[in-house]
């Protein structure tokens, strides 16, 4: 279908550039190639809520489907840790000028890229409300500028082990990659700021994750990928030190000890092809 193309505008995206066109009197949303955005027509398919999408609005450039975001939203659902819409994840822009954020009230196998929400100074951009979460997420990349991704889960583990008050405890080293201890924080309100405070001065690089009792985990880490395999150690080790606690009071493993693994684990892997 030939076009008539009006204005090409970028549009920022995960890790991508795109361009929005748009096309005079098109009641049709769609995306197509940049050399198709030169006015020689394409063929227009776009997401339904796609945040750009309004009359005559067309998306250039497919790449922004795939955002390291959408990524371990999709991970986090197929790996079952959670369900319905309980949990959040987000991650900060490219331009470190706020984050992008799953909504609210959606489940993790519907949310789709065009579903996320951006927030920039408490400023929300896109057609859906974010994470009643949001604060906590806001704070912890407000005060720690190394963080690039947090995930938040009522993972079944580690949330029994918040609700006796019992941090997840060094009891494999897996947990070295996260920290020495994942503390237990009092219990406050969800969405509040008091939450989202006591969060972020809880965590730091030597504590990448903490628990909020009565409620769920909380993990970070330089991008969202490592803030969800921060959750999913804390998650696996918090299964391992219930399933212990059981049978006795599980052995701890030292601060120096861990410190032997994070030492050994700098050389783990494959070496790099010469
Ligand atoms: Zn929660």
């Amino acid at each position: 279908m030939p076009l008539t193309v009006l204005q090409i505008a970028p549009l920022r995206r995960r890790k991508t550039v795109c361009y929005i066109v748009v096309e005079r009197g098109s009641s049709s949303v769609g995306r197509a190639s940049a050399s198709q955005a030169e006015g020689r027509g394409f063929e227009a398919r776009l997401p339904l809520h796609f945040p750009s999408r309004r009359r005559g609005v067309f998306v250039i450039d497919g790449s922004f489907s795939v955002s390291g975001l959408i990524s371990v939203v999709q991970q986090i659902f197929q790996s079952q840790i959670t369900f319905g819409t309980s949990g959040n994840v987000s991650e900060r822009d490219d331009d470190r000028d706020g984050f992008w954020i799953t909504p609210s009230g959606v489940s993790w196998r519907d949310i789709a890229d065009e579903s996320l929400v951006k927030i920039t100074a408490g400023a929300v951009t896109g057609n859906l409300r974010p994470s009643t979460e949001w604060r906590a997420h806001q704070a912890l990349y407000e005060r720690h500028p190394w963080i690039g991704g947090v995930v938040h889960l009522h993972s079944p583990y580690a949330t029994i082990l918040s609700v006796v008050g019992s941090p997840v405890k060094a009891v494999h080293y897996q947990m070295a990659r996260v920290a020495d201890e994942v503390p237990v924080l009092p219990y406050t309100t969800f969405g509040t700021n008091e939450l989202a405070q006591s969060v972020a001065q809880a965590l730091s690089p030597q504590v990448r994750a903490a628990l909020v009792a009565n409620h769920g985990l909380f993990a970070v880490g330089d991008s969202v990928q490592s803030a969800w395999t921060a959750a999913r150690e804390v998650e696996w080790t918090a299964m391992i030190q219930y399933h212990a606690m059981l049978i006795a009071a599980p052995a701890v493993l030292s601060p120096g000890q861990l410190q032997a693994v994070r030492d050994a684990m700098a050389h783990y892997g494959q070496a790099p092809t010469p």
